[in-house]
């Protein structure tokens, strides 16, 4: 079995050579270790090992594990799960990234409740790309209209889309999801309406990444190759 260190360096690599195979800059590519379900001792391997950004998607596991690694500096918490609203409050106060807003009640209140002492909490829109009738994310037509309105919320930070595709698709179906969803910041970006930083395109995981990094992908998500297969029986 393969330590965690040595997950991280091969992922890195694939990560490095996908970026290179598709001309792009070295170092435009960031990796987001997906912790859901792992215990706090794996994220502090990681951690020793160099890597920063933690995602989480389950709350209140995410607070407990954020309060027991509280001595590691300089870790950075994005929150990737399905968020109900009156949950926000501590997602607001204890991350610094949510990619999974998909509507303008959740990221009011999100503006609303983050504390004054922070930086504005950084976003990304989470798009149902595939039109998945049971998926989370903001149907591609109503995106537009959903970034202007959050263009205008104090305390966030627009910063980009997140999308996670139908897995069961073709390789091809994937990519056009994948290059979809990077049309859909290229539009944002164009319009005049939809202020924020709108450099990031949250897409691609562990089976995929090397599809996402060819389509665009600025920060890929990726748990399974890092931990290993997800356990949730207990
Ligand atoms: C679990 C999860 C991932 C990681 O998936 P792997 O296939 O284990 O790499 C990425 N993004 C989201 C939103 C997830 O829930």
């Amino acid at each position: 079995m393969s330590s965690i260190a040595d997950n991280i360096r091969s992922v890195t690599r694939r990560i490095q050579k996908a970026t290179e195979a598709s001309g792009r800059a070295d170092g435009s590519v960031h990796l987001l270790a997906v912790s859901k379900t792992r215990p706090a001792d794996d994220l502090r391997l990681a951690a020793a090992a160099g890597q920063q950004a933690f995602g989480e998607n389950y709350l209140q596991e995410a607070l407990d594990k954020i309060e027991v690694l509280a001595d590691l500096p300089g870790l950075e918490w994005h929150f990737i799960g399905p968020i109900q609203s009156n949950k926000t409050r501590a997602i607001a106060e204890h991350f610094q990234w949510v990619h999974s807003v998909d509507r303008l009640k959740v990221a009011r209140r999100l503006s609303e409740q983050r504390p004054g002492s922070l930086p504005p909490l950084n976003i990304c829109l989470q798009v149902n790309i595939d039109e998945e009738a049971s998926k989370s994310g903001c149907n591609p037509r109503e995106l537009t209209e959903l970034a202007v309105a959050i263009s205008g919320l104090p305390n966030l930070s627009l910063r980009g889309l997140m999308a996670i595709p139908d897995p069961e698709q073709s390789e091809e179906d994937l990519r056009a999801s994948f290059q979809r969803l990077a049309r859909a910041l290229e539009d944002l970006r164009q319009n005049p309406q939809v202020e924020g930083p709108l450099d990031t395109l949250s897409m691609g995981m562990s089976g995929d990444l090397e599809v996402a990094i060819a389509e665009g992908a600025t920060l890929v998500r990726v748990g399974t190759a890092l931990f290993g297969q997800r356990d949730y029986t207990h």
